[in-house]
């Protein structure tokens, strides 16, 4: 490929003074410098024109060149661009009313500016809770392998992904992980009840009177995209609630229609005590994230003694032009149905993706709404998990197409085989087809 005079000046600048998430000096597929976005494509500073088929990092979901969230932050920027929400203003009111009502319940919202500290704040509120309600000794957090939760020191330590935590540990104590189930490997309701009673082993054995929470994706994203059985999440909220620990839901992914419903634990009938959300909620175009928090929990809060108090403050948190463009971002989500969307899209696309599953390499295709896994194995009896290298070639040959997507992170354990795809929900049927015929093409060629 032709590189031109003012890429090659990018690159080498680029390599020269940007640090890049995940990667050392070369990334495996290439690196690419981007530069203008609309709907679902990313044109390149060379011109080339990219399908987006991860939502950046799944979290564009209305799509990229929306002028209308451009100009909701523009006029609050001018109206008033900063004011900390010790006190209040007009645009994070209006957001929280909003989230109630796509919630369905009666929370009271903390926001933060990232997935990470939306998890630290429900951490903090979790442990706090309970030392207000007199129970002292509850501290623990029990999360699961595979998931992941966030890069700061707790959210990574909930985090279940050996690799994410390699070097930087030890991290916060108090998190304990449990097996998620893999519906791919034991597809039976025995299954269900297994990692359910796991959870319930593990919090007897911990001592119940020392678990504060659990924390959980409702289907594992970054992990591998594993959907859980049916009913789960609704035993695992029962076991938290015969042990006495509250249930916190990590809606940094599922959130905001990406699996199809409003928020993911929708689909699996339970009302969570805290949910955190990010990305969808202003889908990336500025940063904002939320801490749900149910108002039982939160009166615990509204004691006279100053150490009652929620005293965990953020400078950015619920920034007004980020709640001015989240509230017009869920507005288009609304007026453009893109959660309906999402939903009949994706089964779409597993329906025509499903005569991929003929290869020999292709052990399971899965997904609600457009958030979609395709993993890879070695052998179809065993289920043995592919190596990354074909996992890498399919990515590369959907670069070379011009598809990008994505893999889990969760490489130590053996797990570097899932390829994800997740496109913005706003996605055309031009967009569908280019998706579905490239995927085909590259993964056939193999
Ligand atoms: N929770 C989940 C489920 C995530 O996928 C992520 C990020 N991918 C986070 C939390 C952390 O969010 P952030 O990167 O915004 O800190």
């Amino acid at each position: 490929m032709q590189v031109t005079k003012k890429e090659q000046d990018l690159q080498k600048r680029d390599e020269r003074y940007v640090w890049h998430a995940m990667r050392g000096s070369a990334p495996a597929v290439g690196n690419i410098i981007a530069q203008k976005a609309e709907g679902a494509w990313i044109t390149d500073i060379d011109g080339n024109k990219y399908l987006d088929g991860l939502s950046g990092l799944w979290c564009v979901n209305t799509g990229y060149g929306r002028k209308e969230l451009a100009e909701a932050a523009y006029e609050q920027l001018l109206e008033m661009p900063y004011f900390p929400l010790a006190q209040s203003h007009i645009p994070a009111i209006k957001l929280a009313e909003k989230l109630n009502e796509w919630l369905g319940g009666d929370y009271v919202i903390f926001f933060s500016n990232s997935g990470s500290e939306a998890n630290e704040t429900a951490f903090k509120i979790v442990r706090q809770y309970h030392q207000q309600k007199g129970d002292h000794s509850r501290y623990k957090f029990i999360s699961r392998y595979r998931a992941y939760h966030g890069n700061s020191m707790g959210a990574l330590s909930a985090t279940g992904q050996a690799e994410r935590k390699y070097k930087y540990e030890p991290l916060a104590p108090g998190f304990i992980h449990v097996n998620p189930p893999d519906m791919y490997r034991r597809p039976d309701d025995e299954q269900t009840l297994e990692s359910a009673e796991e959870v319930d082993r593990v919090m007897t054995w911990e001592l119940s009177q020392t678990v504060a929470a659990m924390i959980m994706e409702p289907i594992i994203t970054g992990g591998g995209c594993l959907i859980p059985p049916q009913n789960y999440m609704k035993k695992v909220k029962e076991i938290c609630e015969k042990h006495g620990a509250l249930l916190i839901c990590d809606e940094v992914i599922c959130g905001f229609g990406r699996t199809g419903k409003p928020f993911g634990f929708m689909h699996y009938d339970v009302k969570p005590d805290i949910i955190t959300m990010a990305k969808g909620i202003t889908s990336a175009y500025l940063p904002l994230s939320a801490t749900a928090v149910k108002r039982e929990i939160y009166e615990a809060y509204c004691g006279n003694d100053q150490y009652d108090r929620l005293r965990h403050v953020n400078t950015f948190g619920g920034n007004p032009a980020a709640c001015a463009l989240a509230l017009k971002n869920l507005e288009i989500y609304e007026n453009e149905k893109l959660i309906e969307r999402s939903q009949q899209l994706g089964e779409r696309m597993l329906k025509e993706l499903e005569e991929l599953k003929s290869l020999p390499f292709v052990g399971d295709i899965r997904g609600k709404g457009l958030l979609i896994g395709i993993e890879l194995v070695e052998d179809k009896q065993t289920k043995k998990p592919a190596k990354a290298e074909l996992i890498n070639k399919v990515i590369g040959l959907c670069k070379e197409k011009k598809l990008i997507i994505g893999k889990n992170g969760d490489t130590v354990a053996g797990y570097n085989n899932i390829l994800q795809l997740a496109p913005p929900l706003s996605i055309t049927e031009e967009d569908f087809t280019f998706i579905v015929q490239t995927l085909k093409e590259c993964l056939s060629s193999i």
